[in-house]
């Protein structure tokens, strides 16, 4: 409870860096793509604005060359058109033929030149000028002065005819003027001249309008880097295309930039739980530890007291001379003396696990005689086992080999195994075996109880320092958690290892597993030379 209580605010503010996290998440991801956006809306402002350039170029260059021409033809010498306009026409790229019409838009004499010198052809398009074109022109309601252009097909070719009214003041007459514009060379020559400065960074093509290509190449898979708008007054049927050149790494960039951002975002993202998680985790654990270790100050100063109290009254009373019989002398005599071998196990307990705490635990190592050491160690508890009823087995097998051990180390080992049997082992009788297994390649040493038992999710938690299990908490038994990390540490120091196997309210069996170890003795015992330290090195 009281760890809980002291943990709840951390855990609080788990959800709140994660709250936090996760919004500045959002907030970096949506101001990365803000500025990808930013960038790319402003590549593709620049694309329009050079199009839209582009475009009015293309129209003024044909309306400019269209009405210095239309400058040329002189009304009053109109008998003259004929001479001086195929003079002007054959000079002018630009311009193919030239028409003047009267009011009535019929033809004036003379009033025709056409650059090409097949006659039948030239003719040929006057016919279809007449006959097909004209009834298209708004020549009536066309303003004096005023030049517009007819962007048509007929019978699927293209046709840019520019067109004026002019009124002779002098003669009060009104003619038309109608230049047909030649497309070949405006696509041929003009075009790759207007457009060759913007080429080597763009991809342009003028698209007809049955979406043939005029000009240029097809541009595919541009996506929104692609500038497409039709011409407004002059070749009003075409559409100018422009991407930029490199628009595929514009858009590989744009994604892999996209990309990058989310990943460094999630990545950092992940940096922040996994060090929060981490700092919780570590934060919790040294709460608990300290929790424990508040615990086990109580435990092990309960534990003092209760022999020490027990010590002092009985010898008060043997000093008193308060003893009625010499057997109860005898009696109060052994519970002194029990319970000063309590006190010292206690505290050998508590100096060989702060040694181990500050990493100065040292073992001396001899060969030696385990069943010797656990015949040895037992006698110690034969007297308080039979006061309190309780039954010991004991099975020594014969043939033991000798192997290097630290025998204060595995005494304390077995007497910590036996104390917590006969603790936490109820009525029952404790059995303690020592036999070499199967191969002789290990010693096993068990202490068997058929007491309360370690529930599955606790049998490895009992080795830490500090841990009590559940079930014993809540009794009077009193303990300071420290015994089995000890056993631990010496069974790990010997190179073997402590396992347990338990059922909860059945008892448990701890088993020391000890390797068995190659040692050469020498005759003389006193000598003691395969002694050796594994402490801290
Ligand atoms: P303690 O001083 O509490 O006995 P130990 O380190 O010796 O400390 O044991 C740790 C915990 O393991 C004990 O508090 C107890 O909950 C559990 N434990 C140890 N031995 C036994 C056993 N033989 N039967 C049941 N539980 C045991």
């Amino acid at each position: 409870m009281k760890i809980r209580r002291q943990l709840s605010p951390l855990y609080l503010s788990f959800p709140l860096v994660l709250i936090a996290a996760l919004a500045l998440a959002r907030y970096s991801y949506r101001n990365a793509r803000q500025l990808a956006q930013n960038s790319e809306g402003s590549v593709i402002a620049g694309l329009f604005a050079l199009g839209d350039q582009t475009r009015s170029r293309v129209e003024s260059f044909v309306i400019d060359s269209d009405r210095e021409l239309f400058n040329l033809v002189d009304l009053e010498h109109l008998q003259d058109f004929s001479r001086r306009w195929s003079e002007i026409v054959r000079l002018s790229h630009a311009v193919e033929a030239a028409i003047v019409l009267d009011e009535n838009q019929q033809l004036v004499r003379g009033g025709y030149v056409n650059k090409r010198r097949n006659k039948p052809e030239a003719e040929a398009f006057l016919r279809l000028f007449m006959d097909r074109i004209r009834p298209e022109l708004p020549l009536a309601e066309q303003r004096p002065d005023f030049h517009r252009h007819l962007h048509t097909n007929v019978d699927g070719v293209d046709y840019l005819l520019s067109y004026i009214k002019r009124y002779d003041a002098a003669r009060n007459r009104v003619f038309y003027i109608i230049l047909k514009v030649n497309l070949d060379y405006l696509v041929g020559t003009s075009f790759p001249e207007m457009f060759e400065s913007i080429a080597g960074r763009f991809l342009v093509s003028v698209i007809g309008s049955r979406g043939e290509v005029i000009f240029g190449q097809p541009i595919s898979g541009a996506g929104k880097y692609l500038y497409d708008k039709r011409f407004e007054s002059t070749v009003y049927q075409w559409r100018l295309q422009m991407a930029p050149l490199d628009n595929v790494k514009l858009r590989a960039g744009s994604q892999k930039q996209a990309l990058a951002d989310t990943i460094l975002i999630g990545l950092m993202l992940g940096l922040i739980l996994i060090g929060t998680a981490f700092l919780v985790y570590s934060i919790s654990t040294e709460q608990r530890l300290s929790a424990l270790k508040s615990e086990f100050i109580s435990n092990v100063s309960h534990e003092l007291k209760t022999p020490l109290s027990l010590i002092r009254m009985f010898a008060e009373l043997l000093m008193l001379g308060k003893v009625k019989t010499p057997e109860k002398g005898r009696e109060y005599a052994g519970i002194i003396t029990r319970e000063s071998e309590r006190l010292s196990r206690l505290i050998d307990n508590v100096l060989d696990f702060s040694r181990m705490e500050r990493g100065k635990a040292a073992y001396e190592m001899k060969p030696g005689d385990l069943g010797e050491v656990v015949e040895r160690a037992l006698d110690f508890f034969r007297y308080r086992l039979e006061r309190e009823g309780r039954q010991l087995e004991v099975d020594i097998a014969q043939s033991i080999p000798r192997t290097l051990l630290d025998e204060n180390a595995m005494t304390l080992l077995l007497l910590n195994l036996v104390d917590n049997a006969v603790k936490y082992g109820g009525t029952g009788p404790i059995a303690v075996r020592l036999c070499v297994s199967p191969r002789g390649k290990e010693i096993l040493l068990s202490v068997t109880d058929h007491g309360l038992g370690i529930a599955p999710d606790e049998q490895r938690k009992i080795f830490e320092r500090f841990y009590r299990t559940r079930a014993v908490r809540n009794t009077n038994i009193r303990g300071s958690g420290i015994g089995l990390a000890l056993v631990k540490h010496i069974a790990e120091a010997h190179g073997g290892h402590i396992t347990v196997d338990s059922q909860g309210g059945k008892g448990s069996t701890f088993t020391l597993t000890l390797p068995v170890s190659a040692i050469k003795e020498e005759p003389d015992e006193a000598g003691g030379d395969a002694a050796f330290d594994k402490g801290d090195s």
